[in-house]
């Protein structure tokens, strides 16, 4: 089983050391045909718009689209929890995304002032205490469709309540960045999920 890190942009090498932590197989894919070797495929944080114009360029949008509606398991940091949104507020009007998991998600959520912010997150299925959770000019999630396990919200704050983990199927998304904290927990979930589909 390998998994495919999206590398068009963003903190690719941080989700290839944590993969690799969890004794994953883990490579960047930048080319179609790269995505057509890996069994699921973890989308990085960075830059949503970026991404989303560089998939464009580089082939990809409708190759991940594809295999991510024919099953293929997923795992979106930040920006990557845009792109396999459906729906995306404040996104710029061309940016186009992967249609995965049935959210509306809004960009740079937490406020301009707030660049990025630490708070402890619960997340239902992964044991040991709340994640430390890294927000960086994160997104939440508005709302979701009838498929989709709210998995994680913030706990205290003026965003107290806001959705910020959640999963859909073989697809799942945080707003914030487990590859940039060495906490495992979240990669391995993944792991397992994958491994459990392939
Ligand atoms: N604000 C970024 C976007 O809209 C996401 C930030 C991140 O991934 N840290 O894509």
């Amino acid at each position: 089983m390998v998994i495919g890190v999206l590398a068009l942009q963003g903190d690719v090498r941080e989700h290839l050391r944590a993969l690799a932590e969890c004794d994953a197989l883990a490579r960047p894919v930048r080319r179609p045909e790269e995505l057509e070797s890996v069994d699921a495929l973890v989308i990085p944080g960075g830059e949503s718009t970026t991404m989303s114009k560089l998939a464009v360029e580089f082939g990809l949008l409708e190759p991940v689209r594809k295999r991510i509606a024919g099953g293929m398991p997923a795992y979106g940091s930040c920006a990557g929890m845009i792109m396999l949104a459906t729906n995306v507020l404040d996104g710029r009007p061309d940016q186009r995304g992967f249609d995965g998991i049935e959210m509306t998600v809004r960009r740079n959520a937490f406020g301009r002032q707030v660049d990025s912010f630490e708070s402890p997150v619960e997340i239902t299925g992964v044991e040991g205490g709340p994640f430390h959770a890294v927000f960086i000019r994160a997104p939440w999630v508005e709302s979701v469709g009838a498929e989709v396990e709210v998995l994680g919200r913030v706990a205290g704050g003026d965003a107290a309540g806001r959705i910020v983990a959640v999963r859909q199927g073989n697809l799942l998304a945080t707003s914030f960045h487990p590859e940039l904290t060495g906490d495992l927990r979240l990669h391995r979930y993944f792991v397992d999920l994958a491994r459990a589909a392939s």
